[in-house]
């Protein structure tokens, strides 16, 4: 019996010494055949039901310690394969462990998603809804409805991109008040802020940059209430105590209309090169809401008074971070996005 047992422990050392490259199954396959429920140790053990009394617990002692031995056996060798494993895949990976790491980077957000982020936040506190339009538009929403002449200097060709006749990109965002006010009965308020297109390239203008247009209905809007309304927007992108002012100026589609400036945000109204000395730099656009608009998305001019306005997006983050040029907004340059 016990000549069994020490030749059962020698067949087992043989067959672990045999594996050259050890693999994991390779070990699973010899612990099964010792170990498993019909493995040749646990054979052994199943052969002490036909011992005397005397014979069992020197027997069962052996074939315990040889169980001990095996089960160590192989732990190891899984350790070793386990091992062996790790080196064949970092071999074929390529992967030099002794190089220094070069540092992990984290992306951030785009400061015009911030921009854009913060003023959609804004206005929906102030009970705006926000509606991002469409790029595609008709000349209808884009020129027509919003009371721009057929000889407008803005419906040039120089201008606008024309997908089709009367189809293009749309020039603003303007279009997105009519399909609004088309769909909607007043009173309300709503911004849109969206990609614009326009045939222009230069340091500070490009041919595609973002804008957001706002607009209020209701009965007894005033002109004083589109101040109020703005005068609080720039505090909140500038900080209070930055100054507007509206100079007259001309749009289609709003009658009064105005072209609202901010205190140089760089030298605080003092005058610097960036303002060009004057102290005030322009934001955007706005005005009473003319009622030939009203009347062609039919509503009524005689009850209903509103006011709408715009500014670009690209020009706001331009000033808030001293960015000179806009092509750096989408240049999607590394090492200026990284700045923020
Ligand atoms: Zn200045």
């Amino acid at each position: 019996m016990s000549e069994s047992i020490s030749k059962l422990k020698q067949d087992f050392e043989a067959e672990l010494a045999s594996l050259v490259l050890t693999s994991k199954e390779d070990v699973d396959a010899i612990r099964v055949k010792y170990l498993g429920k019909k493995g040749l140790v646990t054979d052994l053990l199943k052969q002490m039901g036909g011992l005397s009394a005397e014979e069992r617990p020197a027997y069962g002692k052996k074939v315990n310690e040889l169980k001990e031995f095996v089960s160590e056996a192989i732990e190891k060798a899984l350790l070793v394969a386990a091992d062996a494993a790790l080196q064949k895949k970092l071999a074929s990976g390529f992967v030099d462990i002794s190089l220094p790491e070069n540092g992990i980077s984290a992306g951030s957000t785009h400061p015009l998603y911030d921009v854009r982020e913060e003023i959609i936040d804004f206005f929906a506190h102030m009970g705006f809804e926000v509606d991002f339009g469409r790029d595609i538009e008709t000349d209808w929403y884009n020129f027509e409805a919003l009371n721009t002449p057929p000889d407008h200097p803005s419906r040039d060709m120089q201008d606008t991109f024309y997908l089709a006749d009367k189809v293009m990109l749309r020039t603003h965002t303007s279009g997105t008040q009519i399909h609004y006010m088309e769909t909607h009965k007043p009173p309300f308020r709503m911004i849109a802020p969206g990609h614009v297109f326009r045939v222009d390239s230069d340091a500070t203008h490009a041919p595609m940059f973002q804008q957001c247009e706002g607009l209020v209905v209701d009965e007894n809007i005033t002109f004083a209430q589109l101040k109020g309304v703005l005068q609080v927007f720039m505090d909140k992108l500038f900080g209070s105590g930055v100054k507007t002012r509206f100079r007259p100026s001309f749009f289609p589609f709003t009658e009064p209309s105005a072209e609202m400036d901010v205190s140089c945000v760089f030298c605080k109204g003092e005058g610097c090169r960036r303002c060009k000395g004057t102290g005030w730099m322009e934001i955007g656009g706005c005005g009473s809401v003319d009622p030939n608009v009203f009347i062609n998305c039919g509503i009524d001019p005689e009850r209903y008074t509103g006011f709408a306005f715009g500014f670009g997006l690209d020009r706001i983050a331009m000033l808030r971070h001293a960015i000179p040029e806009i092509g750096l907004l989408t240049g999607n340059d590394e090492r200026f996005l990284s700045q923020f």
